[in-house]
């Protein structure tokens, strides 16, 4: 049975991602996300549902468009085939139930702003706000109707206002505190995104996803330099990696609390 749940969260998983491209493509451009309907960039020629289905019409056209051959990006197939790849885990790890609902939709969210940094250097508002709205309010009525999360409480997330909150407060300080003090190092998207990661995460969480951010984001720029890929006054985007690190923080943060502070 869990194989024909897999199957299946990874075919949503691909079509969601395809979603996400649509999104990270159109909104930083001010352009509408749901019309005009899929076209190639190049030739303009609508796409057809048949070269339209995720990871499949990729390889089927080795990575041309049908009409003017022109290449279609690799980005997209690697999303849907990532996002593909992270709802099968995600059926897996937290079986089917609200915790999967929830955080599937969390990691949609840190998906989707961490392409969107990574190509164009911003962390849109227009996502972020709307998602600190929801992550206070899922924190609030996890408060009020007492959700008792048995997997994410597991993992050390409570949804619960009052770590949602303290955990908001705490990663806009965290951030907000080197960026006054170093110029030019934080961004205020950046700021945004850990006050975000804090209403979602909670305290104590939220703490470690900045920690791992900083690690991860070292790791990898420490790897580009050695590889000459970047220099050393090259910025290299630090919101790619606190998304990334909201994800490994949703997943296992509590087991990694557990391993650093054994009780
Ligand atoms: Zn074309």
């Amino acid at each position: 049975m869990i194989i024909f749940w897999l199957v299946l969260f990874f075919a949503v998983g691909a079509c969601v991602g395809s979603f996400i491209n649509v999104v990270a493509d159109r909104l930083p451009q001010g352009k509408s996300i749901v019309s005009p309907p899929s076209h190639c960039s190049e030739c303009q020629r609508r796409i057809s549902a048949f070269d339209n289905i995720p990871i499949i019409s990729y390889l089927w056209l080795r990575g041309r468009c049908r009409y003017c051959h022109s290449r279609i990006p690799q980005r997209l197939f690697w999303v849907e085939l990532g996002t593909a790849i992270l709802f099968a885990f995600l059926v897996w790890h937290y079986g089917l139930s609200w915790e999967l609902a929830l955080i599937a939709l969390y990691c949609c969210l840190f998906i989707t702003l961490l392409l969107i940094d990574l190509e164009h250097g911003i962390i849109p508002n227009k996502i972020v706000y709307p998602a600190m709205i929801f992550a206070l309010a899922i924190a609030g009525l996890g408060s009020i109707f007492g959700f008792e999360p048995g997997d994410i409480v597991g993992r050390g997330f409570r949804l619960w206002i009052v770590d949602s909150a303290v955990g908001g407060v705490i990663g806009l300080a965290l951030l907000l505190l080197p960026a006054l003090f170093y110029r030019g190092g934080m961004g205020w998207g950046d700021i945004k995104l850990a006050a975000l990661i804090g209403f979602i995460a909670g305290f104590p969480l939220v703490i470690l996803a900045i920690f791992l951010a900083v690690i991860i984001g070292g790791l990898v720029a420490g790897i580009l330099l050695l590889l000459k890929l970047k220099g050393r006054k090259d910025a290299i985007p630090f919101g790619p990696f606190l998304s990334a690190a909201a994800m490994v923080t949703l997943f296992w943060g509590g087991n990694i609390i557990n391993l650093l502070f054994p009780s």
